[in-house]
């Protein structure tokens, strides 16, 4: 099974309508725009229940509140994955999708594995960026102890010897961070 794009399950979402659906699977939709859900009560309702929507606004059922698009209704309807329900749909619609294209595995492993360091790159840039604004409100703080306490006290001289040491580790963090930018 290969590999579905994301843009695929639009495309078909955005090429058929529910009734286009309905009416492909045998279901008969009332005046009202409504059918028997085949989701409940084993598809045996009286009153039909589920809202066949215009264009491509799907589905909802009013009695047991399952809803979706045209992918979901398949998905549910024959007990098939997302990307089966929307593959059986481009087929029987003969709607083009990048599927229909062999992708090699390769390809899709490339494409996994840069997707998976730009998250991490991401995640990394974060966490610099929290420890720099942890690292800036602790210097502020060690500026505001020497402004309050005794000159040449035990906490000031603390202070004066601990601010560059942390200055240079902000400018250290800083640096790393903006050098690739
Ligand atoms: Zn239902």
């Amino acid at each position: 099974m290969p590999e579905g794009r994301h843009e695929d399950f639009e495309i078909v979402t955005h090429s058929i309508t529910m009734q286009q659906v309905a009416d492909v699977y045998g279901f008969k939709i009332n005046r009202k725009g409504f059918m028997r859900c085949p989701f409940h009560a084993n598809g045996s309702e009286r009153t039909p229940s589920l809202k066949v929507y215009q264009g491509y606004r799907g589905f909802h059922c009013k009695a047991c509140g399952v809803g979706g698009d045209v992918i979901r209704f398949v998905e549910l309807l024959n007990n098939l994955t997302p990307l089966e329900a929307m593959m059986e749909l481009a087929a029987t619609f003969q709607i083009q999708i990048s599927t229909d294209v062999d992708i090699s595995p390769e390809t899709i492993e490339r494409a996994k594995q840069a997707r998976f360091e730009q998250q991490k790159a991401i995640i990394l840039e974060q966490q610099k960026q929290a420890d720099l604004k942890r690292l800036g409100t602790l210097i502020q703080a060690f500026e505001r102890e020497i402004e309050e306490s005794q000159p040449f006290s035990d906490m000031w001289c603390y202070c004066q010897n601990k601010l560059p040491i942390l200055r240079g580790e902000w400018e250290l963090l800083f640096n790393s961070i903006n050098k690739r930018n």
